[in-house]
């Protein structure tokens, strides 16, 4: 039995070190292993691509630090910009020094 599938996905990249962020579109080929498991083909402009978690230089610095996740997945955490963690935990970090 045969059933690979395609489907489109847009995914959202930022950078680490610069906060830069921009959007790469793929096409998945979606295929089955031959082991009961899945195997995700990307395309990038009809052509084979890495996935598109690995291996991305960020535009504006060339850092390599680049997070990567699906564009669907903003749109339910637009509404809560969380602070950066690194700040809050500097915050408690300092509080703590100041209690000795
Ligand atoms: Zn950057």
């Amino acid at each position: 039995m045969r059933d690979a599938w395609s489907s489109h996905e847009t995914w959202v990249f930022e950078c680490v070190n610069c906060a830069t962020t921009w959007e790469e579109e793929f096409d998945v080929r979606h295929c089955a292993d031959g082991h009961g498991g899945e195997v995700e083909l990307f395309e990038h402009d009809g052509q084979r691509c890495t996935t598109p978690w690995i291996d991305h230089v960020c535009p504006g610095c060339a850092g390599q630090n680049v997070k990567a996740r699906p564009a669907s997945w903003r749109r339910r955490t637009t509404a809560v910009r969380a602070p950066a963690r690194d700040d809050l935990e500097l915050v408690f970090r300092l509080r703590r020094l100041h209690a000795y």
